[in-house]
């Protein structure tokens, strides 16, 4: 018996406890390789909640992933040993209390060795993330996905936390290299004929949904590839990137995104950089339909692996 089928996977994906992919319940993270972890934080979200209730969501549609990846030609789970970390226990009515304690949580998985896939929750949990992997790695190199530069000073006349401004603070705190900053899918209506200036004013590299469609996927990656280097880098979903034809379930969605096939391209596209951690933001599922969302989430994450093995492997 496999490993494997010892803890269930030759179970259906109607059947059993839904960890990530089946895979191990644990925080014995001696000799895992990534860890999956869940940040059920919704505190930071301007319009509509429920974003806490994405990590759950996300493993129960997890169970639809059957490990083979056709097109990068890899089983993640062959070369890598994953464990499903669980939730981070953060406090829901103090969101500098929450990022406080995912970013210990978080510190701790990467002190252990483990690279981090963490399912969120809104995107102001990026901030703690990225303060942790960045006192691991130094200043990191960033590919963002998402409608909004997400580059606020603040929001709610003056608070400074919130799901619109993490990276103007990760940027300010020089956890990110503004160098190698990049913000793709962007498009919407702003608050001002400022937002993306401001963005760009702090090291953004916007490519814009317009810009995107314009180019085509392959010249934007190429693009990505040049900027990146050999940089560490950190990749930030928000499923908001997405078109809200593929992703309705999350709080803010603006049309004319991508769609869940250009995602997974632009995620496959990121297989030569030097990852070292990555987390998928906003998926709401009170809002979403038929789990469309919460799917292409799962299937978005199950890429992140397959980019981690094909690195694991080359070693
Ligand atoms: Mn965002
Ligand atoms: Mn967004």
């Amino acid at each position: 018996m496999t490993a494997n089928a010892a803890l269930g996977a030759h179970l259906q994906p109607f059947a059993g406890i839904p960890t990530f992919m089946r895979q191990p319940a644990s925080r014995e993270l001696a000799g895992a390789d990534v860890c999956v972890m869940g940040v059920p934080v919704d505190s930071g979200v301007s319009h509509r909640p429920g974003c806490r209730f994405g990590p759950r969501k996300i493993r129960e549609l997890s169970l639809l992933l059957w490990g083979y990846n056709n097109v990068l030609g890899v089983a993640p789970l062959d070369h890598l040993r994953l464990v499903d970390y669980g939730d981070v226990n953060a406090p829901p009515v103090d969101l500098r209390a929450a990022h406080t304690a995912i970013e210990a949580e978080a510190a701790a998985v990467l002190e252990a060795g483990c690279t981090l896939l963490a399912l969120g929750g809104d995107h102001s949990i990026s901030l703690p993330l990225l303060r942790a992997h960045a006192r691991r790695h130094g200043a990191l190199a960033v590919v963002h996905f998402d409608a909004h530069p997400d580059c606020w000073e603040s929001e709610f006349a003056g608070h400074p936390y919130s799901h619109g401004t993490p990276f103007r603070h990760a940027l300010q705190e020089g956890l990110i290299d503004p160098a190698a900053y990049v913000q793709i899918g962007i498009r919407g209506s702003t608050s001002s004929a400022n937002d993306y200036a401001d963005a760009r004013a702090l090291g953004a590299r916007i490519i814009t949904a317009d810009e995107a469609q314009a180019r085509g996927v392959p010249a934007v990656l190429a693009e990505v590839q040049a900027q990146m280097g050999r940089r560490k880098v950190y990749v930030s979903m928000d499923i908001d990137s997405a078109d809200p034809a593929y992703a309705p379930g999350t709080g803010t969605p603006e049309v004319g995104g991508f769609s869940s096939r250009e995602l997974l391209q632009y995620v496959r596209g990121l297989r030569d950089l030097h990852l070292v951690g990555f987390d998928i933001v906003e998926v709401s599922p009170p809002y979403d339909h038929g789990d469309i969302t919460a799917v292409l989430a799962a299937n978005l994450a199950f890429e992140f692996l397959s980019l981690l093995a094909l690195q694991h492997k080359q070693g």
